[in-house]
């Protein structure tokens, strides 16, 4: 740990006391073997092949919404304490949420992958049309049940590398919660979760092999996501409706002017809605009414402008109607912006990890599933992407809430080919591959290139400093983090609550079983690939 062999002269930290760096200053001499131990590591980890298939389909099978992960916590914790890791549960005060930690000193390397899934999108996996394994329930429509696969494989592999080779550090794993609801990382930063970590290597399904840097190819928005609750006054409708006052009144007038405002925001704001309680039935003027928005906008100002206006209206609403009107905050994601020098780093890996060798299985299931939803039919990628080059006209698009993490910490965000091209997003059809071989060796891929680029980031000093230089001097210099979050702001950890409630006994039925079944395929008795026999 002591090996002060080649201090850095590039590392001056200027005028400052440089003891307390001394470890993360010096390069181990570990270092001087960086290709073999990536090779070690790369030979590691395809050693772990059913594990990893194991873990796709386990957290496949689960199907839990977010804030209910508690399957998945419960058997993701269980493997990492069983694996060596400390495990530290309810953090930030989300249940389902939990940390896990191996090693100490500098540096801290932190993996982050999200592990919730997508309403009504259950399906049954190799299956290249709509066939859900349990009708109208949560599945894997996103892919999410892949990540944890990706990051804990690497992180084992590095385990095992940093114990026989003595190299200094510290991994910690979290897990995105609810990131379907962008619901948990603004209160994982709150909670000061990242304050000693150095760098943050996260991963996210995609049907592409590539990672990105500042704010990527441009569709990509940050948001705030919240809830109006009205309350009017109960009447008959018909005898008595001047006694009445209809909150579902005031959700109709917000819309309404929030429609018409729409017209004179900025081209790049993205806000939709969907009314959560219209009221009971028609001959009671509705006490009750309820509507959630989601405002977004390329940057921090933007959104907190939106949001103002959005607070505005419902306030503008409340008094139009005689109702009143309170909020209660979902969600929020600053845009996410990602670290160059770990991404031109990462990219190397990739381009040294390369695409993952497809089957005509694959292929097949892949083409058929794109004729049979109407996509372009290609089938699967085979080149991995060049590095994403950051757009010069962001457009905005989606959000994820780790970009409340990526102003926090110097972060990038890999993305690893489990899925198949063309699909439209958040839906059955992204579930298809997603307990199949292509997310198995999808999965195996990214876990290869996080593994390889945290030996980088572990045994690199420079590198590390030069990612602060970046995320210091060009990220942060004109931009500084301030969370969406009122200090009242909690976790949502109530919802989708009673959604599971409604589907977890019937998908239980369905849940993975290893010690019985090779894979969920073999479980469910599908045919690989199963594809409609009029194609
Ligand atoms: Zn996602």
């Amino acid at each position: 740990m002591f090996n002060f062999l080649r201090p850095l002269a590039l590392l001056c930290v200027l005028g400052s006391p440089i003891p307390l760096l001394a470890q993360q200053s010096t390069t181990p001499p570990q270092a001087a073997n960086l290709p073999a131990l990536k090779a070690e590591a790369v030979a590691e980890i395809d050693k772990m092949q059913t594990l990893t298939q194991q873990m796709v389909d386990q957290i496949f099978s689960f199907s839990e919404l977010g804030f209910q992960e508690v399957e998945t916590s419960r058997y993701l914790t269980a493997l990492l304490e069983k694996n060596g890791f400390q495990v530290e549960r309810g953090i930030a005060g989300i249940p389902t949420a939990w940390l896990a930690t191996y090693g100490s000193g500098k540096p801290v390397v932190a993996f982050i992958t999200d592990v919730d899934c997508i309403p009504r999108a259950s399906q049954k996996p190799g299956v290249a049309y709509h066939d859900p394994i349990v009708e109208g329930a949560p599945g894997h429509g996103e892919g999410h049940n892949s990540g944890m696969a990706v990051n804990i494989v690497a992180a084992l592999a590095l385990k095992k590398m940093m114990a026989e080779h003595h190299i200094a550090g510290t991994i910690k794993i979290f897990p995105g919660i609810a990131e379907e609801l962008v619901g948990t990382k603004a209160f994982y930063v709150r909670a000061g979760l990242f304050k000693d970590v150095d760098i943050v290597l996260g991963s996210h399904v995609w049907d592409k092999f590539y990672t990105s840097y500042a704010m990527g190819n441009g569709e990509w928005s940050g948001l705030v996501s919240i809830q109006y609750f009205f309350h009017g006054k109960a009447a008959h409708a018909a005898a008595r409706p001047w006694e009445g006052r209809s909150a579902l009144d005031a959700v109709e007038l917000m819309d309404t002017g929030w429609d018409f405002r729409r017209e004179h925001l900025r081209p790049a704001q993205r806000s939709h809605r969907v009314i959560i309680n219209g009221g009971d039935q028609p001959n009671v003027v509705p006490s009750e009414a309820a509507v959630w928005y989601y405002f977004r906008e390329l940057d921090y100002q933007h959104i907190k402008e939106n949001y103002d206006l959005g607070n505005m209206m419902a306030e503008s609403a409340a008094k139009m109607t005689g109702t009143t009107v309170d909020h209660h905050l979902i969600g929020s994601a600053w845009p996410i912006y990602f670290n160059k020098v770990i991404a031109e780093d990462q990219q190397k890996n990739i381009e040294a990890v390369g695409m993952p060798q497809w089957s005509d299985d694959d292929q097949k299931l892949a083409k058929a599933l794109q004729r049979d939803i109407g996509a372009k039919e290609d089938g699967l990628r085979t080149k991995v992407e060049p590095l994403e080059e950051p757009a010069k006209n962001p457009t905005g698009g989606g959000s994820d809430d780790v970009g409340d993490i990526s102003w926090n910490v110097p972060m990038v965000y890999l993305m690893y080919p489990a899925n198949i091209p063309n699909m439209p997003g958040h839906s059955w059809p992204n579930a298809v591959s997603m307990a199949t071989p292509i997310a198995h060796k999808g999965s195996i891929a990214g876990a290869k290139v996080q593994a390889m680029t945290a030996l980088d980031v572990l045994l690199q000093p420079q590198l590390v400093a030069q990612a602060w230089d970046y995320f210091r001097n060009v990220q942060t210099k004109d931009v500084h983090y301030e969370s969406f979050l009122s200090p009242d702001d909690k976790p949502a950890i109530d919802m989708n609550k009673e959604k599971m409630e409604k589907f977890r006994p019937e998908l239980k039925k369905y849940y993975y079983d290893p010690t019985k079944y090779k894979t969920y395929l073999d479980q469910l008795g599908i045919k690989y690939p199963t594809i409609k026999a009029a194609q």
